[in-house]
């Protein structure tokens, strides 16, 4: 889905740059110059969830790399379309959650609100390759029923905006929703999760800064790259921008084989991220999403990754390892059950 222009000026840079992204796997293999590569790419799979990646990610690839990290991420193939015991439609389960429409209140004092369906690029391990569009979110009919459920509760102290993506709405769109909540007085924090400034950089332009800045609360935006890749001299200003405003930055990436299942490339993430004035949070294991599959580390390797990057890095620049289980009122910490194949003996 295109956002649509808050005035009838110029579109933004940013929403040219998200008009722009490539969605035919074989301009995106040409950029790359990989057309004769023999890449399971599957038009099945494109088809049930469209590629889309903007061309700024896109020239972070290696040329002529079939296996790129960055690639893999958002490339279809055949893979996906092979069904696998575990791996569901629905594999969070945030339905039973639901405080309202686009609301989701599971954990204690926070509640996160499904700002929009929309994201600059598919990511094939996301769970919303069965919900593209979804169609609850919280910014529809002016973030009336989202602002009603957290005026409500006065033990929600944070608010998260989650998706999608929600910086793919129009700045003037998030000012309504915190023009609303600045009359709230329960509300101390706001979190945005969002892969814009990661994917597309030009999003973090001077308007969006400018809000930022005059929010009355102590402000988190926590990014996802999965690779060290991902970073470019305008994702450091994108960051730096970002964090001009005052705004804590974190990062979560997503456990992806063939991507970042390695304690090197782990540890070169979270320096590259570090070097930007990003810390580490999150590295969760994979939602067991259909299609995602080939995608999966399994746990006793996740939480030999984890402990390799406990010995050799400073301990602010070690993610938790967590799973999201449904039902669950926490991320829920990996813990070493001794059962895995590489699992180091427990005493
Ligand atoms: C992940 C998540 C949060 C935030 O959890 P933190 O551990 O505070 O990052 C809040 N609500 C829901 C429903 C979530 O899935
Ligand atoms: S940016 Fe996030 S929400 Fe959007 S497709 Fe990628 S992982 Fe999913």
């Amino acid at each position: 889905m295109i956002p649509a222009a808050s005035t009838p000026m110029q579109p933004r840079r940013w929403q040219q740059a998200w008009r722009d992204a490539v969605r035919d796997p074989r301009e995106l293999l040409a950029l790359l110059g990989l057309q004769d590569a023999a890449l399971a790419v599957s038009e099945q799979a494109a088809a049930q969830f469209p590629l889309r990646v903007p061309r700024s990610f896109i020239a972070r690839m290696r040329k002529g790399d079939p296996h790129d990290p960055l690639l893999r991420q958002v490339l279809p193939l055949d893979a996906e379309m092979r069904p696998v015991a575990g791996f569901a439609l629905d594999a969070v389960g945030d339905g039973a959650a639901k405080a309202g429409p686009g609301v989701i209140h599971k954990y204690a004092g926070r509640a996160l609100l499904v700002a929009t369906g929309s994201c600059a690029v598919n990511c094939r391990y996301c769970f919303r390759r069965h919900f593209p569009y979804a169609q609850e979110t919280a910014a529809a009919g002016g973030w009336r029923a989202a602002i009603a459920a957290i005026a409500a509760d006065p033990s929600i102290e944070e608010v998260l905006l989650s998706g999608g993506d929600p910086l793919s709405l129009a700045t003037s769109k998030l000012a309504e929703l915190t023009d609303a909540l600045r009359h709230i007085p329960h509300v101390r924090r706001l979190r945005i999760h969002t892969r814009l400034p990661i994917v597309l950089p030009e999003r973090v332009d001077a308007e969006l800064c400018a809000w930022l800045d005059a929010l009355p609360w102590s402000v988190a935006v926590v990014v996802h790259a999965n690779h060290a890749n991902e970073f470019d001299a305008d994702v450091d200003a994108a960051m730096a921008a970002l964090r001009q405003t005052g705004a804590m930055v974190l990062n979560q990436a997503v456990l992806l084989k063939g991507v970042n299942d390695d304690v090197d490339t782990l540890a070169a993430l979270a320096e590259r991220g570090f070097a930007a004035g990003v810390l580490p949070y999150y590295l969760h294991q994979l939602d067991r999403v259909a299609g995602a599959a080939h995608f999966e580390v399994d746990d006793a390797t996740a939480l030999a990754l984890h402990a390799a990057l406990v010995a050799r890095q400073s301990g602010y620049l070690v993610p938790r390892l967590v799973r999201e289980v449904a039902g669950d009122t926490s991320k829920r910490a990996l813990v070493d059950t001794g059962h895995g194949r590489h699992a180091p003996s427990v005493a």
